[in-house]
């Protein structure tokens, strides 16, 4: 492990200069904010030793260049969010850089569809700037009423316009960053295409704040759909309900949203909600958005979407009211953590066509290991949240149960061309299974590429990976 420098009254003095008094924190009960992010896992939590508030690019240049000459470690954080501890400090220990005071849209263009903002503008306000053009921004992960839109560049978010529109990285043309070394930089273009060098921007969206901090973002609009319809299909099996996520492009039918929830998790958001669901009682959701700008054409889905459901074995199709299946969906993570506080919480991917073996084999674990687990996924990207949970399993099991879980998962996982994390990220949680299951080759060009931005591996170190 690198050796850093603790950081002193000196160091803050100088954080001070930068910043001003009310740019910099030291206060314990401020400090404690930022030991954890929407993680669980309490072995993960730690205080940083300070935290700064710039307003500007500038600002964060200035704090990362005194980083690099006094040797502290930066961590980057937006609102928290994240599932992963990427934005918590480790053992390293260090500062935590807050994005919250860089919360501006300085600009909506509606003629030419595009946004600039700084990357502490809530999700949510990004999408309703969009919507009062006319407009619509695709990115919209659950956690978008209190996420930050430069979280979702750093982790590359996805959520559930995913299938239609691609993940945050799609939805970006350039944006500005400050390079570990603390200089400005833009990257990426508005345009249709280039071919002029590497596309840094792509590898910097992603980065989990390793390879620089985002401190604006030119962001794609598209136009708003006129009009929008959510169908509930609801199934008595999981195959069943599976079995659509292939049959729907091959029907030709290109969904906005294809969302999952097993019975399990109907159940449990059902009780914390207080709301009755319809077919509670054994029913597998899937809630199919489609969208389109011609009534006629929503209508000719609907009809398609009813047979082609039934075909597969549902029970009930209908039209759903969007306000209430969205809630459902929504807040199904809260409520599942309400019921099972001690849980670990998966963001396994595999292409699409092979999720519904990868549920079949999970089930299979399962039972066979006598582990519960309940899940939902953003279907249609082959992306599936499962939940481990612990119930009844005794304290000195539960450790060596998750283990062997996710040995058994991940290796089924990647048999199947699946990955560790569709959208969350690795942050400091998952970077073991990061080393364990990625190509040594692939690994070590990743290496090379951190070392490359950040010589000095001071910006948000030993996240993803530990360099040495
Ligand atoms: C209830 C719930 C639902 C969720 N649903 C989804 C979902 O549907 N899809 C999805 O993808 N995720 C989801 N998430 C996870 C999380 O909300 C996303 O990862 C989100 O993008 C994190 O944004 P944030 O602003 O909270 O970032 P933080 O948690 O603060 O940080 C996340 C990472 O980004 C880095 N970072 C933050 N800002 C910057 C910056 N400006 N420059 C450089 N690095 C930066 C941090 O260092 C950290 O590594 C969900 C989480 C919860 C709790």
């Amino acid at each position: 492990m690198k050796p850093y420098q603790k950081i002193t009254k000196d160091i803050i003095q100088k954080l001070v200069d930068i910043l001003g008094e009310k740019g910099v924190s030291t206060d314990p009960d401020r400090l404690v904010q930022y030991e954890r992010d929407e993680g669980v896992e309490r072995e993960f939590f730690r205080t940083p030793d300070a935290v700064v508030y710039p307003t500007t690019a500038e600002d964060v240049a200035a704090v990362l260049q005194l980083a690099n000459t006094e040797n502290i470690p930066v961590i980057p954080r937006g609102a928290g969010t994240g599932l992963e501890f990427g934005a918590v400090a480790n053992t390293y220990g260090g500062i935590i850089l807050s994005t919250e005071k860089m919360n501006r849209i300085l600009e909506v263009n509606g003629e030419k569809m595009y946004m600039v903002v700084e990357p502490g503008v809530r999700t949510a306000d990004v999408q309703a700037a969009a919507k009062a053009q006319g407009l619509l921004y695709a990115g919209d992960p659950c956690s978008g009423d209190s996420c930050f839109i430069g979280g979702n560049a750093s982790t590359n978010a996805g959520g559930n316009r995913a299938v239609r529109y691609g993940t945050t990285r799609d939805q970006i043309y350039s944006i500005e960053v400050v390079t570990p070394l603390g200089q400005i930089t833009r990257l990426g273009s508005r345009l249709k295409k280039v071919s002029t060098g590497y596309p840094l921007e792509k590898i910097v969206i992603g980065s989990e704040g390793t390879l620089g901090i985002i401190t604006k973002l030119v962001l794609k609009l598209v136009p708003l759909p006129k009009y929008s319809v959510n169908v509930l299909a609801i199934f008595k099996t999981i195959d069943d309900a599976m079995s659509i996520v292939n049959a729907l492009p091959k029907a030709g039918i290109e969904p906005t949203c294809l969302e999952f929830m097993d019975n399990d998790s109907v159940r449990v958001t059902e009780k914390f909600l207080g709301e009755k669901q319809p077919h509670s009682d054994i029913g597998n959701y899937m809630i199919i958005q489609v969208d389109s700008n011609d009534e006629d054409r929503i209508d000719d889905l609907c009809v398609a979407l009813d047979e082609l459901c039934h075909d597969h074995g549902a029970i009930d199709v209908f039209v759903a009211d969007a306000e209430r299946i969205w809630k459902v969906r929504k807040n199904f993570s809260e409520a599942s953590t309400t019921d099972s506080p001690i849980m670990v919480m998966e963001d396994f991917v595999v292409p699409a066509d092979e999720l519904a073996d990868l549920l079949k084999e999970l089930e299979k674990i399962s039972a066979d290991q006598k582990t519960p687990v309940r899940s939902v996924a953003h279907a249609g990207d082959g992306n599936l949240h499962l939940d481990i949970l612990k119930k009844d399993i005794p304290d000195d099991q539960w450790p060596a149960k998750v283990e062997a879980f996710e040995k058994a998962a991940y290796d089924a996982v990647y048999r199947l061309g699946g990955r560790i994390s569709g959208e969350h990220g690795i942050g400091e949680k998952r970077k073991n299974l990061m080393a364990h299951y990625t190509d040594p080759v692939e690994l070590a060009l990743m290496k090379a590429v951190k070392k490359a931005f950040d010589p000095n591996d001071i910006l948000n170190p030993g996240k993803i990976f530990d360099v040495e």
